[in-house]
C-alpha cells in the first residue's frame, strides 16, 4: 500500500487516524510530520510500531523538509491535520495560526504539485485536506451546512481553515492536483487536549474547579466521536472523488450548557462530589467569546449517499467512553497541564 504522509499527526484526531488507519491496514507506512506545538503530543502514539510509522518533528511550513520527504518516500495519499486549531487562542494571538494554516497548507500543495505533475508520485495521489464546518459561519434556529454553502467564517481560526480550503480547490482547478476537503463537525473522544469544552468539563469536575460556560451557554454544536471521523476520512481516501468535499457531521446538535450537564449528571453517578453537591454547582457563566457562532448544523447526505459512511457511535455511548478514558489516564492529561501551566483551561472553548 505504500507510504502515507500525514501531517499533525501528534494532535487529537492525527493521533487517533493514526491508529485507526494502522489497525485496519498492512503493509503501508505512515510517516507523521508534527512540529510538536503544545497541542501535540509523542505520547498519543505510544505503543505503535516503528515497523510501519515514522516520526518526523517539523514543520510543514518548511519547504525544503516536506520536498526531502516527497524524494524519498514518494508518497501515494497526503492527509493534513496540521493546524493550529483552537478558536481563543486565534483570538489571542492570529499570526500563527495563518501561517500554519494557510501558508503551511500552501507549501504542502505546492511540494505535492511539483512532484505530482513531474510523475514523480504516482498518478493515485490524493491529497486529503481536514478541514472545519466553521469555514462556513453560523447558522440561526434551522438548516444545515451542506458543501455548497456559503463560507462566511467568523473567528481568525474559521477564516484561516477557509482560506486553506480555498487554496487547497484552486490547486485542483488550476492545477489538476487530486485534491479533496472534509469539512468536520466538533469531535470528541480519547486523547483530545484538556483545554477543549469536553475533557476540560470532565477535568475540571474531577479536579473540583469552576465549569466555565461562555455566555448563557446555548450555543450548540453538532458532536462527533473522533473514531467515526476517522472512518469518514478512509472511506474519503478510498472511495472520494477528486475536486470534491465532503461534509462530515456527528447527527448530534447539543447546547454548549448540555453537553456540561450531562457530564455532571454522568459523573455525579460514577463517581459523587466527596462533599455530596452535584458537579453541577460548579457551573459558572463567564463573558462571551467575542464573535461566538450560535449554531453548527452538518447535513451529511453526500458523503453518506456517495461513500457509505454514516455515524455509528451515539452521543450517550461516545460520551461514556471519552469520560472512563479520561478517568483511566489521569497520567495522560496531568502530564500536559503540568508541562504547560494552562492557565487559559478556565476557558470553555470551540
Ligand atoms: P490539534 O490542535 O489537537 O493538533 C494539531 C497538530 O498539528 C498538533 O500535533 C501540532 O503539533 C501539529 N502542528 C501544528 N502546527 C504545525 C506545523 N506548522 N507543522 C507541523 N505540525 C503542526 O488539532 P485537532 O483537533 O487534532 O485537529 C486536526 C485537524 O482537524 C485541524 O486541521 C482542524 O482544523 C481539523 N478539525 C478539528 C475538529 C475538532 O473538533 N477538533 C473539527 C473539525 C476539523
Amino acid at each position: 500500500m505504500g507510504n502515507i504522509l500525514v501531517t499533525g499527526g501528534c494532535g487529537f484526531i492525527g493521533s487517533n487516524f493514526i491508529k485507526y488507519y494502522l489497525d485496519k491496514y498492512k503493509n503501508l507506512n505512515i510517516i507523521n510530520l508534527d512540529k510538536l506545538t503544545y497541542a501535540g503530543n509523542i505520547m498519543n502514539l505510544e505503543g505503535v510500531s516503528n515497523s510501519d510509522y515514522t516520526f518526523v518533528n517539523g514543520d510543514i511550513c518548511d519547504a525544503n523538509l516536506v520536498e526531502s520527504l516527497f524524494k524519498k518516500y514518494k508518497f501515494h495519499t497526503l492527509v493534513n491535520f496540521a493546524a493550529e486549531s483552537h478558536v481563543d487562542r486565534s483570538i489571542d494571538g492570529p499570526a500563527a495560526f495563518i501561517n500554519t494554516n494557510v501558508l503551511g497548507t500552501l507549501n504542502l500543495l505546492e511540494q505535492a504539485r511539483k512532484f505530482y505533475n513531474s510523475n514523480r508520485i504516482s498518478k493515485n495521489f490524493r491529497f486529503i485536506h481536514i478541514s472545519t464546518d466553521e469555514v462556513y459561519g453560523s447558522l440561526g434556529r434551522d438548516g444545515k451546512f451542506s458543501e455548497i454553502s456559503r463560507f462566511n467564517p467568523n473567528s481568525p481560526y474559521s477564516a484561516s481553515k477557509a482560506s486553506s480550503d480555498h487554496l487547497v480547490k484552486a490547486w485542483y482547478r488550476t492545477f489538476g492536483l487530486p485534491t479533496l476537503i472534509t469539512n468536520c463537525s466538533n469531535n470528541y473522544g480519547p486523547f483530545q487536549f484538556p483545554e477543549k469544552l469536553i475533557p476540560l468539563t470532565i477535568i475540571n469536575c474531577l479536579e473540583n474547579k469552576k465549569l466555565p460556560i461562555y455566555g448563557t451557554g446555548q450555543n450548540v454544536r453538532d458532536w462527533l466521536y473522533v473514531k467515526d471521523h476517522c472512518a469518514a476520512i478512509e472511506k474519503v481516501i478510498k472511495k472520494g472523488s477528486v475536486g470534491e468535499t465532503y461534509n462530515i457531521g456527528g447527527l448530534n446538535e447539543i447546547k454548549n450548557i448540555d453537553i456540561v450537564k450531562r457530564i455532571c449528571r454522568i459523573l455525579d453517578k460514577t463517581i459523587p462530589n466527596s462533599n455530596g453537591s452535584s458537579y453541577q454547582e460548579l457551573v459558572t457563566y463567564v463573558e462571551d467569546r467575542p464573535g461566538h457562532d450560535h449554531r453548527y448544523a452538518v447535513d451529511i447526505n453526500k458523503i453518506k449517499n456517495n461513500l457509505g459512511w454514516s455515524p455509528e457511535e451515539s452521543f450517550d455511548t461516545g460520551i461514556k467512553k471519552t469520560i472512563e478514558w479520561y478517568l483511566e489516564n489521569k497520567s495522560w492529561w496531568r502530564g500536559l497541564k503540568k508541562k504547560y501551566n494552562q492557565q487559559r483551561l478556565g476557558l470553555v472553548s470551540k
